[in-house]
């Protein structure tokens, strides 16, 4: 860590140039976090430390935890939200397709996860959330790359758990269901009307709401190895 050491706590926010990500990156900002967030060119919102960083970059996410410490001197809580969807269907998926949803969405969650608990290791306090997806569950024609992915995460989480715990550090998944951000822009109208249909709350989540929820889960101190969904309820009625 750096010789200077922030009074206040610090976020990093892995993959916080849009949607569910910027909205979390600015809920911390919100609650008196210094905030770190990356990106790949396109810069993050005003008040927020960019870091230029791709996942699938050998070295990039050790690099931006190591400016993180550099710049802050500690670090409280670490988001990774870093995601990709692709959509094709098993007997035409490429295999770099294939790679570069695995890359993204599961290595760079090993990798995000292994520096965090280096850096937090030594404070013996901190939080991890990592963002899944409610359809690692429930599986979709098209996705198995990114619901495996996700899926992925659970197990990631089940084992780091009990790694990180007596150190002090909590880590949770978060698995969102579908929310208005550009992800959502790929799904088709008439398959969006049916995911609403699907929901006991009939509508779609804001990114705002899901950075409210994992904001107050990185925080609840008694809380490790869960999977929270956060679905409006949808994929848990049957
Ligand atoms: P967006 O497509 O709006 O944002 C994706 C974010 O991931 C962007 O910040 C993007 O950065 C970043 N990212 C993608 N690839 C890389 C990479 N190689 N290196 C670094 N950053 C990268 O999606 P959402 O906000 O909807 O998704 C956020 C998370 O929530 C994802 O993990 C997604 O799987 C999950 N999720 C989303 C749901 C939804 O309905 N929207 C439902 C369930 C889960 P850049 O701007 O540079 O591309």
């Amino acid at each position: 860590m750096g010789k200077f050491i922030s009074e206040s706590p610090v976020a990093l926010v892995i993959g916080a140039s849009r949607g569910i990500g910027q909205a979390t990156a600015e809920r911390f900002l919100k609650e008196g976090y210094v905030v770190a967030g990356t990106h790949r060119g396109s810069g993050v919102t005003n008040g927020i430390h960019g870091i230029e960083c791709d996942v699938t970059t050998p070295g990039a996410l050790k690099a931006a935890f190591k400016e993180v410490a550099a710049n802050f001197g500690r670090l409280d809580t670490v988001i990774y939200n870093a995601g990709v969807a692709r959509q094709d269907l098993l007997v035409r998926m490429r295999d770099e397709d294939l790679r570069s949803v695995m890359e993204t969405n599961l290595f760079g969650a090993f990798a995000a996860v292994q520096e965090a608990l280096r850096y937090m290791g030594r404070a013996g306090a901190g939080s991890i959330v990592l963002i899944s997806s409610e359809s690692s569950r429930a599986g979709i024609p098209g996705s198995a790359h990114y619901t495996s992915s996700k899926a992925g995460l659970d197990g990631l989480v089940r084992s780091a758990m009990w790694e990180a715990g007596p150190r002090g550090i909590r880590i949770n998944v978060v698995a969102p269901g579908p929310t208005k951000t550009d992800m959502l822009a790929q799904v088709e109208d008439a398959d969006l009307d049916a995911l609403v249909g699907k929901s006991p709350l009939r509508r779609i989540a804001e990114p705002e709401e899901i950075a409210d929820a994992i904001f107050k889960i990185s925080t609840l101190t008694y809380l490790t190895g869960a999977l929270i969904p956060v679905t409006g309820g949808e994929g848990l009625g049957y």
